[in-house]
């Protein structure tokens, strides 16, 4: 009783006293705005040093600092460089990459990862962490992809969402990057993105305005690429008229660093905040290089040449002062590489862990006497490389070591079995190991088989390694293979040892044609501090996987829908400006799959678990504008375990043509659900009808089609355990 008067009183106060924080934070900003001097606007729009604006010292108000992201905080660098500026109290936790985020398809832990890596950002006393990234996965080839969160709009929307709540949570903005179309390393600052307007829509908008509009971010990075002839960051259709006008994001767009091309397009094209530019004629890392900016001096000069419009400036530093008090200091201080942040990141870790493939080999026995690990990756520190999501961290647990705690009592040998290149980008590395190590195949091969004798089990830890052109920024993949003769390595020793277990390491799809040859895959990702624990959880089966691909793993390059090189890496035109062509269309990961009956490795979706769940009573139906799905599912084995239960739906199409048709079916929903052995839970999930739509270009406008259409609910996108028939009227 008492308790309810104190929050009657309470609400009273609460109503009565205090303001609107939107408005109020409104009325700071134009407070503020009205006593700003041209040069002080100026100097807010635009960097001071590679990763700081300047606030207004004179009014108080502080600098803004950003950092990378989105995988942990950066190590500090030097003012006016990338180089690190060798700190010695900035080694964070390094959290598992967004891919293997996406494969837990949880979004509470994708809060718990933002809030948890925006402690460390504030500890930091970062105003923006530059993350996340959720760039569509469209080829393989993608340098970025691990950095990502797969082929999916819905997925990577839903969880990218999460995650920016969870940052935001510590008054520490997002940035969700890079908008938008940069789905290439290839030609990243200049290529131009010729698509479909209903591509654009269907595929490679939503989960930006999803992070908007669900996710409230506070910030936007644009990218390097062009966009209709237009670079990202000056175009006016991108950020003006469909991020700022059509979703009203309210925040800064900040450029990604050196998109900027020339002080015109940056004023009118809805950028706020210049970041990173490379001027015209001034060397790199000369004094006052960040006056020369494009919306630094010359800015000033056209507005006071009255070329430029002063209230375009205005609009600008508005969103940048909003940004910059979203995110005040004010006596809280997060919380820095924490037991509890490790633990978190371990768990993220073994819940995005995808179990491809198991004829029974896992999990690993407890009482196993000797134990072979194989393969570069075993001993590879992965944290640092990729470019600008490396990391320095507090500590980084190898696949190697993840094994060895494991299993303390048993004879753990370790031999390398290939070698795929030095690191070329160490500049935080350290290793216990000297992974240089340039034995010819036959070499390494010659040194494994002996010490495979009396093994209880083999495990070939292998993949990408985040080198260049191995899962790296500016460097898309060259091959769809692994790095090292991997292959023709895996292949002969699970000729030898057909229990192999095969743990593969990488952010993007790798060829495996050795996938039916070996007895277990495990999907390993990217992991961060504590990889080998996490992956040591899953393998022994302290916790049994529940992670499902968010990108499709294609049997060969050559079956998805990238064909031609016009589509990609993109052709010259006559003045040699690359030109890319999204020919495919809406047709992108398992869209073009299913459409096309093309049968993939493992699908979008797919991933095992050490228990079974055996799905029940269903059903479909439509009301109040909501698509109501309902199903039973149980754990039907005897461990406990998480299931993801996914909705596509099968829609009808509009008419004749590849305008009206409709892919062969499209998530719409998902939930991940715990289950003790024996238990059962009905699972539902309301999708609202409008989200059914395709976008009619005609029309400019989604539209919902009447007509027969069918809820598949299953494990993945390649197991529909039931098929429910509704109409829309
Ligand atoms: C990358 C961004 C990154 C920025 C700052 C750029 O090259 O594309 O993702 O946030 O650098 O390091």
């Amino acid at each position: 009783m008492r308790k309810t008067i104190f929050a009657a009183a309470l609400m009273f106060v609460a109503a009565g006293c205090s303001q609107n924080p939107e408005k109020a934070l409104d009325n700071k900003v134009e407070e503020t705005l009205s006593k700003m001097t041209l040069d002080e606007k100026i100097a807010v729009v635009h960097a001071q040093s590679k990763f700081s604006s300047p606030g207004v010292p004179r009014l108080g108000i502080p600098e803004l600092w950003c950092d990378d992201g989105p995988h942990g905080v950066r190590p500090e660098t030097l003012w006016d460089s990338f180089s690190a500026a060798g700190w010695t109290n900035d080694s964070c936790t390094a959290y598992p990459s967004l891919t293997c985020l996406a494969a837990t398809w949880d979004t509470d832990l994708a809060f718990e990862y933002g809030k948890s890596v925006g402690e460390e950002a504030r500890y930091r006393k970062k105003n923006v962490l530059l993350g996340p990234g959720i760039n569509i996965c469209r080829t393989p080839l993608c340098g970025r992809n691990f950095e990502y969160m797969g082929e999916d709009p819905l997925l990577a929307g839903c969880i990218a969402a999460q995650y920016v709540k969870g940052i935001q949570s510590n008054k520490v903005a997002a940035c969700v990057k890079h908008f938008a179309l940069n789905n290439q390393e290839f030609q990243r600052h200049g290529i131009n993105v010729h698509l479909s307007e209903r591509a654009l829509r269907e595929i490679y908008l939503p989960a930006f305005k999803t992070v908007v509009q669900e996710g409230g971010v506070w910030s936007i990075m644009s990218s390097y690429n062009r966009f209709e002839g237009e670079y990202a960051s000056h175009n006016s259709r991108l950020l003006n008229d469909i991020l700022k006008k059509e979703w009203g994001f309210d925040g800064a767009v900040i450029s990604d660093w050196g998109a900027v091309h020339d002080t015109e397009g940056a004023a009118h094209g809805g950028l706020d905040l210049e970041f990173g530019t490379y001027t015209d004629g001034v060397e790199l890392d000369v004094a006052n290089v960040y006056d020369k900016y494009y919306l630094a001096e010359p800015y000033k000069r056209k507005i006071l040449a009255g070329e430029l419009p002063e209230d375009e400036l205005d609009e600008k530093v508005r969103r940048d002062l909003r940004l910059n008090f979203r995110t005040e200091q004010d006596g809280y201080h997060g919380s820095f590489a924490t037991p509890e942040h490790f633990a978190l990141t371990r768990r993220i870790g073994a819940d995005g862990i995808v179990l491809l493939k198991n004829n029974g080999v896992l999990p690993l026995r407890g009482d196993a006497k000797k134990i072979v690990v194989l393969g570069e990756n075993a001993i590879r520190p992965m944290v640092v490389g990729g470019s600008s999501s490396s990391l320095k961290t507090h500590h980084e647990t190898l696949p190697l070591d993840g094994i060895r705690i494991a299993f303390p009592e048993a004879e753990v040998v370790y031999k390398r079995a290939y070698y795929s290149g030095a690191a070329t980008s160490g500049k935080y590395a350290y290793s216990r190991y000297d992974i240089t190590d340039d034995r010819t195949p036959e070499a390494f091969l010659d040194e494994v088989i002996p010490a495979l004798d009396g093994a209880d089990y083999v495990i070939f830890v292998g993949g990408l390694n985040k080198n260049k052109s191995q899962d790296c920024e500016s460097h898309d993949r060259k091959t769809y293979d692994m790095p090292g003769g991997q292959n023709e390595i895996i292949e002969k020793l699970a000729g030898i040892r057909p229990d192999l277990i095969y743990v593969n390491i990488s952010g993007s799809p790798v060829a495996m044609p050795f996938s039916d040859k070996v007895a277990a895959i495990v999907q390993g990702w990217y992991l961060g501090s504590e990889t080998g624990n996490a992956l040591a959880d899953v393998l022994t089966g302290k916790v049994n996987p529940s992670g499902k691909l968010p990108v499709t793993f294609p049997v060969a390059l050559e079956d998805g829908p990238v064909k031609t090189e016009r589509q990609y890496p993109g052709i010259q035109d006559e003045n040699g400006l690359w030109q890319v062509y999204y020919d495919e269309g809406i047709y992108v990961g398992y869209r073009w799959y299913d459409s096309k009956n093309v049968e993939p490795l493992f699908p979008f979706g797919f991933g095992l678990s050490y228990t079974t769940f055996d799905y029940g009573e269903a059903s479909a139906r439509v009301s109040g504008g909501k698509l109501k799905v309902s199903v039973q599912v149980r754990n039907s084995g005897d461990v406990a375990g998480a299931e993801v239960v996914q909705l596509y739906v099968s829609s009808p199409a509009d008419g004749e043509g590849p305008a009206f048709e409709r892919p062969e079916q499209e998530l719409k929903g998902f939930r991940k659900v715990f289950l003790a052995p024996g238990e059962t839970a009905r699972v539902t999930m309301d999708v609202p009808v409008s989200s059914l739509g395709y976008y009619n270009e005609e029309r400019a406008a989604f539209i919902t089609v009447k007509g027969n259409y069918t809820a598949r609910i299953g494990a993945s996108s390649r197991d529909i355990r039931a098929q429910l028939p509704f109409k829309i009227k």
